[in-house]
Order: structure tokens, then sequence, then C-alpha cells
């Protein structure tokens, strides 16, 4: 899975020469979805693009909101009205989102749950900060974004297939400065060992794909997907621009 999460950018114009760009650039031999989450604004005009032209492009929604009983959110989007729309997939726990928003893992695990019973696929994207990663505490951060997924096992496991966890070093996201090939690989591992053992989803036959995402661009892609302990990756920046992305998309 390749995902271009095109964050607060670009409008209407640049988006529509986007996806014609991608569509007729892309490997369609190449099995790996290829994901576009534009602006929620533009969902419905991408996605009325796609299907018009019969694009080999999926919709990803960068947000999905939710309340607790009782509350109202102007502004808010649910994932029955993703579903409406046929979004497909949704970024979860992104961490502009975690930072900005002041969302906490009890919010984040109720996002997750609504997009299963609404049948969208999770991108659940979990990362450390770079405090974190020099006092050497990652494993025991991340295993404590991941044991999200564990509270959701008793009530979901039929729909625990559409999850996907996307690893983003903090650090890594927009800075230019991507995790070196050697840590993302050791990273995934934990994670993938983390799922598997500690939240026994191996028992269940369960084994969620890792994407990496964090200044991934054309030059560093190939290394980083080269390794088999990554699934796949999450693009920021470097996937405004349509032929840097559709490149990376080939190349993976
Ligand atoms: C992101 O925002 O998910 C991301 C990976 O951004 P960038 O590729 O720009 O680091």
């Amino acid at each position: 899975m390749i995902v271009a999460n095109w964050k607060m950018h670009g409008d209407k114009q640049s988006m529509a020469a986007w996806i014609e760009e991608v569509s007729n650039s892309i490997n369609l031999k190449n099995i790996n979805p290829c994901i576009f989450c534009p602006p929620t604004c533009y969902l419905e005009y991408a996605i009325r693009l796609i299907n018009e032209n019969g694009y080999h492009i999926e919709i990803g929604s960068q947000i999905l909101n939710y309340c607790f009983e009782g509350e109202s959110l102007t502004g808010g989007i649910s994932s029955t009205m993703l579903k409406d729309l046929s979004v497909e997939y949704v970024l979860v726990g992104h961490s502009e989102q975690r930072n900005f928003l002041k969302e906490n893992n009890n919010v984040i695990s109720k996002k997750i749950e609504k997009a299963l019973n609404d049948e969208l696929s999770v991108i659940y994207c979990i990362g450390e900060d770079i405090d974190t990663k020099n006092k050497n505490e990652t494993y025991l951060f991340l295993s404590k974004q991941l044991d999200v997924l564990g509270r959701l096992q008793s009530k979901h496991e039929d729909k625990l297939r559409s999850i996907t966890v996307a690893y983003e070093p903090i650090w890594a996201i927009g800075s230019g400065l991507n995790a070196e090939k050697k840590y993302i690989e050791k990273t995934h591992e934990f994670i993938k060992n983390y799922i598997n053992d500690d939240l026994g989803w191996s028992n269940l036959d369960i084994y969620p794909p890792v994407l990496y995402g964090g200044s991934v661009n054309l030059t560093n892609c190939e290394e980083i997907i080269s390794s088999t302990a990554v699934d796949g990756l999450l693009i920021g920046g470097a996937s405004l621009n349509s032929e840097t992305f559709s490149k990376i998309y080939n190349l993976s």
C-alpha cells in the first residue's frame, strides 16, 4: 500500500491534474493499492474524478471525528459520512492530530472502533518523538500506542483484518530526515512481534501490514521499501508532485 497524504495542500485544479497524471503513470501491474488522501473538503470531488474515469486510485480520509455520547461537534466528520461518500480508508492517530488536536488513545480507540463498524479500512499511525528516541524508550512508547489495538480485539475480531499500522517517527515527519533503514527494520520487527505475541493476533492468524512514513522521497524510497519488514509507504510532502509520487509508487 502506497499512500499519498496531501495534508492541508492543494486545490481543485492541482488535484484534478495530479489524479490524471498519477493514474496515467502508475504501473497497473503493481498490486500495491495506490491510496490518495486529499483534504476533506475535496473528498467528494476526488472520488467523482476517479469514478468517472475508472482510475485505479483508492480514496482515504485524513480525518475522522468521534464524539462521546451526549456531546456534539461542530465541523465534525463521522465514519458514517465517510462511508456514505464511498471512502475506503481513513488515517487515525496521525501525530499532527495527536499533537495539535490533543487526541489521546481513548479517543483514537473510539475512532478506530467506529471506522471498523462502518467497514472502513483503518491506517493507524504511531510513532515516537525525538525525546523518547533519545531516552531509548521508543519500544515502550510504541507498545502503549499499540495497546489501543489490543482493546479492540474482543469486540471486533472479525474486522481486525481491515487495520494497517503506519510507523511514522515524529522527528522524521516533514523534517527531511528519514529514519535509517536499519532503524526502520528493527522498529517494524518490534511492532510486528508485539502485535503477534503480546496482543496475540498470530493466534487469530491476523498480521497487519506495517507502513513506514517520514520524509520518504525519490532518493530513499527504494532502500526503505527493500526491507522485508516494510509493507508500504505513507508519504506526505513528496506525494504532492505527481511525477515524484508515481515514480515512488512504481519503484515500490
Ligand atoms: C506524513 O505526514 O504522514 C508524512 C509522512 O509526511 P512527510 O512525508 O512529509 O514526512
